[in-house]
């Protein structure tokens, strides 16, 4: 997908697949990544069964929502499970969590390549007493480090449901089912938050966004590009918007997806109004906006110019609160709309050299937490991907040396691919993901940068 995204040449990743290098990394102890399994329509979501265990209040749920999935519950010897999902939400003392290590230590060595494992538990903040508010944040440490030793391309999450979620627990369904797919591949060692709502699932699971209209910021090119792909996918009608100077790509990716291409550069100040003019004009509004345009213009502290500043934290932080206020302001962005923001790793951990970027994108994370109260009052939800190494013409213009250590530094030991980011976004974007409001969610292979 995205021909236009395609990033540098992957020397290690390269080598490492091929006949000798694989010989020789197995041999020397070196990094293998692994091929990751990514979403192809018609093909199942998983490689095997799903083991399910725990005796909290969503297993049962789980197993209604997920009818389509195969369930098995108890390991048996010789069979590889497609993943392992544990329903932590009875866990309420530090006692109980060794019903962590009974369920799963005897099942790690059983999953397929690019398997998966869901823990679910209580939002640890909203849990009744002290002592399952202690070990249900304990859930977290076990997630991240199960993520950290899962090999072939195998991914661990956890999900923290509301405790006053109802007894059906459908607003958990959009998020296990794209954590239960390919289409989190890059997604690895992550928290997300489902509150308290139920959801209606789509008539097609495969055309979630059938009928909505989206609009995509940057999509001239790279990560933007794929987004507005993957909507028009899912069934979107998709308006990309990219500065003038990018006119020739962009009607490129409107072509490619029979979307409506917009010439806009998101820090005019009057960008909300000419956006809501268009929108209105041609599709009676919108349902989806995505902030995905974004520059980076580094140097160290000590050498940059006001103008770097000015335009790394307009582009990427004024714009996109700027224009989310007007098209609310305006009625514009519908009931039950949805904005997406795209952060970054180097908005969590800083980065050397990106003064002005960090600070952008962790204002970013800052505006998600922010707006998320104000907007759910609209039947609204924002929500950030933060992206990590990227396979992209941003990451192609890292130097050598720090652009393989970027893609090995990861539990996945490699780069992701802009449709990683693109399914996490689309995730985000579904009807059904209703409950899914103000979580960053982090695309990066599990990057130990920002750990
Ligand atoms: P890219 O440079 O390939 O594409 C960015 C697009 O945004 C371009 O088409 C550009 O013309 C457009 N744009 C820039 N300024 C604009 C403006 N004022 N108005 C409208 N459009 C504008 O970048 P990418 O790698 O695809 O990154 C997309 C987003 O993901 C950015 O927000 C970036 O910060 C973020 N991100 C990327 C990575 C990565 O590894 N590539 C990692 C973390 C975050």
């Amino acid at each position: 997908m995205a021909a236009k995204s395609k990033g540098a040449p992957n020397l290690y990743g390269s080598f490492v697949h091929s006949a000798p290098g694989q010989f020789l990394a197995s041999k020397l102890g070196l990094p293998q990544p692994a091929n990751l399994r990514r979403y192809v329509k018609g093909e199942p979501p998983l490689t095997g069964p799903v083991l399910i265990g725990g005796k909290g209040r969503v297993a049962e749920p789980v197993r209604a929502l997920l009818s389509d999935y195969t369930f098995a519950d108890e390991v048996s010897q010789g069979t590889k499970y497609g993943a392992l999902v544990f329903d932590a939400t009875g866990i309420g003392s530090i006692e109980d969590l060794s019903q962590l290590f009974e369920f799963f230590q005897p099942a790690m060595r059983s999953i397929t390549p690019s398997g998966r494992v869901v823990v679910i538990g209580t939002t640890p903040e909203l849990a009744g007493t002290v002592d399952e508010q202690i070990a249900q944040r304990a859930l977290e440490g076990f997630t991240r480090s199960v993520a950290k030793e899962l090999l072939r391309g195998a991914t661990a999450q956890l999900v923290y449901l509301h405790p006053e979620a109802s007894a059906a627990a459908t607003g958990l369904e959009s998020t296990l089912r794209f954590l239960l797919s390919a289409k989190s591949a890059f997604v690895d060692g992550q928290v997300i938050r489902v509150g308290k709502d139920d959801a209606t699932a789509p008539a097609s699971w495969d055309r979630p966004l059938e009928g909505k209209v989206a609009v995509v910021t940057g999509a001239a090119r790279g990560i933007g590009a794929t987004i507005a792909e993957v909507f028009a996918r899912d069934g979107a009608k998709v308006i990309v918007a990219d500065i003038p100077a990018a006119g020739e790509a962009l009607s490129e990716t409107a072509n490619k997806v029979g979307g409506t291409a917009l010439a806009l550069d998101v820090t005019a100040p009057d960008a909300a109004d000419k956006l809501a003019e268009f929108a209105t004009e041609r599709f009676g509004g919108i349902d989806i906006i995505v902030h995905n345009a974004g520059i980076t213009r580094d140097k160290l502290l000590a050498n940059m110019d006001e103008g770097r500043w000015n335009s790394v934290i307009n582009v990427n932080l004024a714009a996109p609160h700027r224009i989310t206020e007007g098209l609310v302001a305006k009625g514009v962005l519908k009931e039950g709309g949805r904005v997406i923001d795209v952060s970054s790793i180097a908005g969590i951990a800083g980065n050397r050299g990106q003064t002005n970027y960090g600070a952008s994108k962790a204002g970013v994370i800052g505006m998600v937490n922010a707006e998320a109260p104000k907007l759910a009052e609209k039947g609204i939800t924002i929500n950030a991907v933060a992206p990590g190494f990227i396979e992209t013409a941003m990451t192609a213009a890292i130097p050598l040396g720090t652009r393989e250590a970027g893609r090995l530094m990861s539990s996945l030991l490699q780069g992701g691919q802009t449709v990683d980011v693109a399914e996490t976004i689309a995730f985000f974007a579904s009807p059904a993901s209703n409950a899914v409001n103000g979580n960053v969610v982090r695309v990066c292979g599990q990057s130990l940068i920002g750990a």
